[in-house]
């Protein structure tokens, strides 16, 4: 979301606020276990300290002021709050030099992402400025770059299917980069306050539709839940699913009846797999314990269903290796005494799909005193003929009929030769090998490696 005006205008709501609001304290990340369960935060800012000015302006809803006085500060300030709760991933998007300063404080806990299109100032000259496409190429091949926005198109008055987006959205397709879309609204009076362009209605997710037919494998999520539009959101997301939403800004800035009722509604459509946790934190760093307390307060997620929101749903769509961050839980022993591995969790899917383009994923494992090894893999593809090739550790690995029979997703076990598998890292890769007829494509929805000693 960009905020410049809607900070001040809403100063004058915080005054009202805060009594309200007093449920807006910081309490722990999780509860029950001693170990914090990790977070992932899908939608914050790098933004400088003084980005709204000097000294920074109060937090609209608590009305306190930000204590960070350098950038350096302002990313100590961040990365505090993810110790505090255990946030082992943010995902951030601001101005290159602030992108390229949290990627050195925080390496392997960020990804970095580019917000677009920027506005300069003063307000009543301002200017778009778009990112040059090559440019943008040679940040995500160079990896400076691992995510595409938050796309802020909404604030250039252009609705998410303008042309002037598709050339963005043909990169990322074809990158395979995630694609962080601003949906829902903005600061209220927009339009009279420094963003004339700015319309409501573009905000309407569902205008991504034609978007998603035209690049069926863009990774894309959209942010602030689609805010306040919500049949538009579900409507999207329950058509196609490969669309994840974020609900960053809502958790701290809508009422908690407000915004429990919207999760709500999410929840009761069956998208708790696809809701992402996010903060949206530009300069106020206690919008985190904010974001956190407003699902610890929803009396209606079971604690399963707030580690989807958390972590899990975040980790299948940024398809992390899950074991990393959480030691010990992608593993089992099964009824016959086999050590089961679990590999892939969530839909790889590639349909349609084109000849020769594939999908991989990494994974640990201890061999220590394992005599035999299989793979397990629960797929399916509608046209009765195996368009797919499975290779573990670059090796092709023959892929039974049985799975690519019909819609209904079967199960086969195939049993690996000695030395498929290694110590440490391994890798699975599916190609989607060849067309046939126009019934192209298939889904890989569960795979698991199964040791025995
Ligand atoms: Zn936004």
């Amino acid at each position: 979301m960009k905020k410049s005006i809607f900070i001040f205008l809403l100063l004058t709501f915080v005054l009202t606020f805060t009594n309200a609001c007093t449920i807006w304290q910081s309490v722990p990340g999780s509860s029950q276990t001693d170990e914090p369960f990790p977070i992932i935060d899908m939608h914050m800012h790098t933004f400088q300290w003084n980005k709204y000015g000097e000294p920074p302006p109060p937090n609209l809803i608590t009305g306190n002021i930000p204590e960070a006085r350098t950038n350096a500060e302002a990313i100590e300030a961040y990365m505090a709050e993810m110790d505090r709760f255990n946030i082992v991933l943010a995902v951030g998007s601001g101005e290159m030099e602030m992108v390229e300063a949290m990627q050195l404080s925080a390496a392997d806990r960020f990804l970095a992402g580019t917000e677009f299109p920027r506005f300069t100032t003063p307000v009543n000259k301002r200017l778009e400025q778009w990112p040059n496409i090559d440019e943008l190429r040679r940040l995500y091949e160079s990896d400076k770059l691992q995510i595409m926005g938050e796309i802020t198109a909404q604030y250039a008055g252009l609705p998410p299917n303008d042309p002037k987006l598709e050339p963005y959205f043909a990169l990322a397709e074809e990158l395979d980069i995630p694609v962080c879309f601003h949906t829902g609204f903005g600061p209220p009076m927009s339009p009279y306050m420094g963003d004339p362009d700015f319309r409501m209605r573009y905000g309407n997710p569902l205008l991504l539709e034609d978007v998603l037919v035209k690049h069926p494998n863009l990774r894309i999520y959209i942010a602030h839940g689609g805010y306040p539009f919500i049949e538009e959101t579900i409507a999207l997301m329950l058509m196609y699913q490969q669309v994840y939403v974020d609900i960053s800004a809502i958790n701290w800035l809508l009422t908690p009846e407000e915004f429990h009722a919207y999760l709500q509604q999410l929840m009761e459509a069956r998208l708790g797999n696809r809701i992402m946790f996010g903060t949206d934190q530009m300069i106020w760093p206690e919008t985190v314990a904010m974001s956190i307390e407003a699902i610890e307060s929803a009396l209606f997620l079971t604690e399963e269903q707030k580690q989807d929101i958390y972590f899990n749903n975040a980790a299948d769509f940024l398809r992390l290796d899950k074991s990393i961050y959480l030691p010990g839980s992608t593993e089992y022993v099964d009824e016959s005494g086999a050590r089961v591995v679990e590999v892939v969790t969530s839909e790889i899917r590639m349909r349609p799909a084109e000849p020769g383009d594939q999908e991989t994923v990494s994974f640990n494992l201890q061999l220590g005193g394992v005599t035999s090894t299989a793979v397990q893999v629960t797929g399916w593809d509608i046209d009765d003929i195996s368009e797919t090739d499975l290779l573990i550790n670059g090796k092709e690995i023959e892929l039974p009929q049985g799975i690519v029979a019909d819609v209904a997703p079967k199960t086969v076990t195939i049993d690996l030769e000695e030395g498929t598998l290694i110590e440490g890292e391994n890798t699975i890769t599916f190609v989607f090998a060849e067309a046939y007829e126009g019934t192209t494509g298939f889904s890989i929805l569960d795979v698991r490696i199964l040791l025995r000693d």
